[in-house]
C-alpha cells in the first residue's frame, strides 16, 4: 500500500493535559483584567507570570530553561490562552519558533543564553523575513551581510515585522555573497542572525494597520555590525533553517481560534431556540471548528512523536484561516449591525475588529496561494 501523503491520526489528549486545563483556566481567571479580543497584546508582566508557571518553552530541555512537558500539554495551554484572548505577544514568537530554531541550530552558548530568558518571558523575539520586494518570495531577500573582522556588516530593509518595536531580538534572514558556481541557486548564501534590535544603525519605523494600530514595522539596517557569536547556524544554511522556522510557525494551534469569542457571542445572541437558518449556520461553524481542532491535536501528536508535520500544518493553516474569515461574514448575515470599533456594545466592536482583522489571516505566515503550493507538493502534484 502506498504511504499516505497526509496523516491525521485521531488523537485523544492524555490525562495530564486534561488535568492542566483546569489550572490554566484558574490562572486566566486570576488575570481576567488583561484578557481581550482577537489580538494578543504585548504584556511582559503577563508573559513573566506564564514563565513562572512553566508555560513557555514547555517542551524544551530543562537544561535550557524548558520544562520537558508534552506537546499535548503545550497545546492545552495555548488553546486556553487563545480562547481567552490572553496577551501573549511578549513571548509568543520566541516560544513558537525563535527558541526552537535556536535549540536546533544554535551554539551551546546561544542555547544557554537565549532559551532560558525566552522561557522566563524576559526576552521578546520577532521575525525578520519579509522585505518590500520579497514576501512570498523570501528567497529573493536583498538584505546583505558581508564578513568583516570579528563579525558581519549588514545592510537592508525588512517590512511587516510584527512587534519589532517591542522586541529585543529578531531572527534576521539575509544573504551573503556566493561564488559563480552558485549564482543560479536562489537559496545559496542565505544566512540567519540573532539581531539585537538596539544595535547602532537600526531604525524601526511603525506601519499602521487597517485598524489604525501600530502592530508591524519597517526596519532599516545601515552598516549594522553583528558580532560572530550571533550568527545562527552556518553561513549559507539559512534557507534550510528558515524552512524549519516556518514549519514551527505553521504547526501552532493558533490558526482558527482568533475569533472564538465572536463565535461565542453569536451563540449567545442566537439563544436557546434559534430559527432553522441560524441553527444551520452556527452548527456549520461549530462542526468545522471541531474538525479543525481534531486535526490540530493530531499535529500535536505528530510533534510528540518527533515528526515534522509540515504538509499537515499547511492544510490546517489554510482551512483554519478560511474558517476564521467566514466567521465575521456569517455574523453580518445572521445579526446585521453597524460595525463600530469603539462601540459600547461588545458585538458591534467585535464585528468591526474581526472584519478589519480578517484579511491579514490568510497573508501572515504564508499566503493562501503559497500554502496551497506546499500542499500540492505534499500530494506529489508539483
Ligand atoms: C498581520 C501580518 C503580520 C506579519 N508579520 C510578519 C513578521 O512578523 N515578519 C515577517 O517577516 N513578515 C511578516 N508578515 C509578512 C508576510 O509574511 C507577507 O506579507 C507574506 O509572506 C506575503 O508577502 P507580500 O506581502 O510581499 O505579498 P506578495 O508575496 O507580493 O504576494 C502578493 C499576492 O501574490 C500571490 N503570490 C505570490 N507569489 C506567488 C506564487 N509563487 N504563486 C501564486 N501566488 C503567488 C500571493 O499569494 C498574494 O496573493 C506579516 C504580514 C501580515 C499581514
Amino acid at each position: 500500500m502506498a504511504t499516505p501523503m497526509f496523516r491525521f491520526d485521531p488523537v485523544e489528549l492524555p490525562p495530564e493535559a486534561i488535568k492542566l486545563r483546569g489550572e490554566v483556566r484558574a490562572f486566566i481567571e486570576e488575570h481576567k483584567d488583561v484578557m481581550g479580543f482577537s489580538r494578543g497584546e504585548h504584556n511582559p508582566e503577563f508573559s513573566q507570570a506564564m514563565g513562572k508557571k512553566g508555560w513557555i518553552g514547555m517542551t524544551w530541555p530543562k537544561q535550557y530553561g524548558g520544562h520537558e512537558r508534552s506537546s499535548f500539554e503545550r497545546y492545552v495551554v495555548i488553546e486556553e490562552m487563545l480562547v481567552a484572548g490572553a496577551p501573549l505577544s511578549a513571548h509568543y514568537t520566541g516560544d513558537r519558533q525563535s527558541g526552537p530554531n535556536i535549540l536546533r541550530f544554535g551554539t551551546e552558548e546561544q542555547k544557554s543564553y537565549f532559551c532560558p530568558k525566552i522561557a522566563a518571558g524576559e526576552l521578546t523575539f520577532c521575525i525578520g523575513m519579509s522585505e518590500p520586494n520579497s514576501g512570498s518570495d523570501v528567497a529573493g531577500t536583498r538584505t546583505r551581510a558581508v564578513k568583516v573582522e570579528g563579525g558581519y556588516r549588514i545592510n537592508g530593509t525588512k517590512l511587516w515585522t510584527s512587534n519589532a518595536h517591542n522586541a529585543d531580538y529578531a531572527i534576521l534572514f539575509c544573504k551573503m555573497a556566493v561564488d559563480e558556481e552558485q549564482a543560479n541557486d536562489r537559496h545559496a548564501g542565505a544566512t540567519q542572525f540573532l539581531l539585537d534590535l538596539k544595535l547602532p544603525g537600526i531604525e524601526i519605523r511603525p506601519v499602521i494597520n487597517l485598524l489604525g494600530e501600530h502592530h508591524f514595522n519597517e526596519i532599516f539596517l545601515t552598516d549594522v555590525f553583528v558580532p560572530d557569536h550571533l550568527l545562527l547556524g552556518k553561513e549559507g544554511n539559512g534557507w534550510n533553517q528558515l524552512t524549519s522556522e516556518l514549519a514551527f510557525e505553521r504547526s501552532a494551534p493558533d490558526r482558527f481560534l482568533v475569533f472564538f469569542q465572536m463565535l461565542q457571542q453569536m451563540i449567545r445572541m442566537a439563544g436557546p431556540n434559534p430559527d432553522k437558518a441560524t441553527a444551520v449556520a452556527l452548527g456549520k461553524l461549530i462542526s468545522q471548528l471541531a474538525t479543525l481542532r481534531s486535526m490540530s491535536v493530531s499535529i500535536a501528536g505528530m510533534l510528540a512523536e518527533g515528526l515534522q508535520p509540515n504538509n499537515e500544518s499547511a492544510v490546517v493553516k489554510d482551512l483554519g484561516t478560511r474558517y476564521e474569515q467566514d466567521i465575521p461574514v456569517v455574523a453580518r448575515q445572521l445579526f446585521p449591525s453597524e460595525p463600530e470599533l469603539e462601540a459600547i456594545d461588545v458585538y458591534e466592536t467585535m464585528i468591526a475588529r474581526s472584519t478589519m482583522n480578517a484579511p491579514r489571516l490568510s497573508i501572515q505566515g504564508g499566503t493562501r496561494e503559497i500554502l496551497r503550493g506546499i500542499i500540492a507538493r505534499g500530494l506529489g502534484l508539483r
